[in-house]
């Protein structure tokens, strides 16, 4: 089954600027693990964005779990985000709260309540939290401030916020690119266990060839906003 679908997707940030993805047509099925290959500036970024509704395309459609994005409502836009969990390069956590007030408060396309935000959780949530901090093997840090984390536990928290979702698809936007080959290495793993687990879509930009070739099913190479490539990490070496 499809999940996404780009047919003659074009992004154009300034009148006269080349644009950031050129006429991209691609289908995503369920269950695959892509990894977006590409360096700066290819427009990886921008790929992730018009995925989760946050970069509209100036030409053709993008269509994700069945909804075409061009023309939805705002609350529409939020029940599809809320089927798509999202991991970023900066981790996007808030320094003063707990790791798991971040894990709770955090989610994508999720206003939270002011209860989370004063830092008042129902059990519910606080076992959800726990459970997904357990898998990403944090949960002794539950109550440590995320400040005090490493780069790497970081992203694990912003993982298992992802997670908390229970996404159909989850995004990653350069999610190794602060840390170091080690790290990274492990983060992968992470995510290729947790795809594993359950019934994911799996889209991570890198701009490493070795770690897309490692952990993909599949990769999308772009250059200048193309779709240069297409295919298994095997068959990058047949290829011209
Ligand atoms: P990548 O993630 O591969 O580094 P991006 O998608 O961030 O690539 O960028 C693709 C191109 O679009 C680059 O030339 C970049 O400068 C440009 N670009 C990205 N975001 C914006 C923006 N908000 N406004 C104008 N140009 C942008
Ligand atoms: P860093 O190298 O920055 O510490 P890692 O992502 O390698 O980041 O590890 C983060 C923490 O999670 C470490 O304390 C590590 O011991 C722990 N850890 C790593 N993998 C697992 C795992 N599969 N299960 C439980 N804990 C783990």
């Amino acid at each position: 089954q499809k999940v996404i679908q780009l047919a003659d997707a074009s992004v154009i940030y300034e009148e006269g600027a080349d644009p950031a993805l050129k006429n991209i047509n691609l289908t995503v099925k369920q269950g695959e693990f892509i990894c977006v290959l590409g360096r700066s500036g290819a427009g990886k970024s921008t790929f992730i964005r018009t995925i989760n509704a946050l970069q509209p395309l100036q030409e053709g459609s993008v269509q994700v779990l069945n909804k075409d994005l061009a023309g939805l409502s705002e609350k529409q836009i939020r029940s599809v985000r809320a089927d798509i969990g999202m991991i970023f390069q900066h981790f996007h956590l808030i320094p003063r709260l707990s790791v798991l007030q971040n894990v709770y408060t955090g989610r994508f396309g999720h206003r939270p309540s002011w209860k989370n935000l004063l830092g008042i959780f129902s059990d519910q949530e606080k076992e959800t939290a726990e459970h997904y901090l357990s898998e990403v093997g944090l949960l002794e840090y539950a109550g440590r401030r995320v400040e005090r984390l490493s780069g790497g536990q970081k992203q694990r928290v912003g993982i298992a916020r992802a997670m908390v979702q229970e996404p159909a698809v989850l995004l990653g936007d350069e999610p190794v690119a602060s840390l170091d080959p080690t790290t990274s290495d492990h983060i992968f793993q992470l995510l290729r266990r947790l795809h594993e687990d359950r019934d994911l879509t799996t889209i991570v930009n890198v701009h490493d060839v070795e770690l897309a070739s490692a952990y993909a099913d599949r990769i999308i190479g772009l250059y200048e906003g193309e779709l240069v490539f297409d295919g298994k990490p095997g068959d990058m070496n047949q290829r011209t």
